[in-house]
């Protein structure tokens, strides 16, 4: 069995390969892979688009793979990767499964269950709840931040420039101040161009 830290490594690194690939699918480059004491349980990329159904996203599905997999509904004993940090909907299925670490590249601090809302880490849920939440799982982020950009970026270009502009997926080292920059952020007049944007551009781009 490898130790925590070259497992890690290693599963980041097979992450990083498998988000590469949604390109020929035409997914966006989410990815997760889940393992077990160093061994691989299964992977996941983003099935949003592929099922029309916003649900799907790569964490969700790769737990939902690892329970039927190991005909378990607790996956204690689990390490999720991701490709970015998980959101809140991703956070919370990781804490109802009690997965016991979680490592990912890119912080999120527009969507991020752990940077925006703290899911990832609330202690609340295991103290009044312990019969069913366990306490918070490890989080270590920023593994691969520089390859996991380069895919995004080779991905869609425009599309990451557009990520990168508003601070949506940060490097770990700028989270905090794009978290307090975010605050507030209002697009006043531009309301109607970003309702056409997310009609037009951004669900034919990523989800239809
Ligand atoms: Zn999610």
């Amino acid at each position: 069995m490898l130790d925590s830290e070259a497992s890690d490594a290693i599963m980041m690194r097979r992450c990083v390969t498998l988000a590469q690939s949604a390109r020929r699918s035409g997914e966006y480059p989410f990815a997760a892979v889940i393992a077990r004491r160093g061994e691989l349980v299964c992977e996941s990329l983003n099935m949003v688009k592929a099922e029309r159904d916003v649900t799907r996203h790569a964490e969700m599905v790769a737990i939902a793979l690892a329970q039927k997999k190991l005909r378990a509904t607790s996956l204690d004993d689990c390490t999720l990767y991701s490709t970015i940090e998980p959101c809140a909907m991703c956070s919370y299925a990781i804490r109802e499964t009690r997965i016991g670490r979680v490592v990912f590249s890119l912080r999120s601090p527009v969507m991020g269950g752990n940077s925006r809302w703290n899911v990832l880490t609330d202690t609340h849920l295991s103290s009044v709840l312990p019969e069913v939440f366990a306490p918070p799982p490890v989080v270590l982020s920023g593994y691969l931040q520089e390859h996991v950009q380069k895919v995004f970026q080779d991905r869609n270009p425009l599309a990451w420039r557009f990520m990168k502009a508003r601070k949506i997926f940060v490097h770990g080292s700028d989270a905090e101040h794009a978290a307090s920059s975010n605050t507030g952020l209002r697009l006043g007049p531009w309301s109607s161009l970003a309702n056409w944007a997310r009609a037009v551009a951004i669900d034919r781009l990523w989800r239809s």
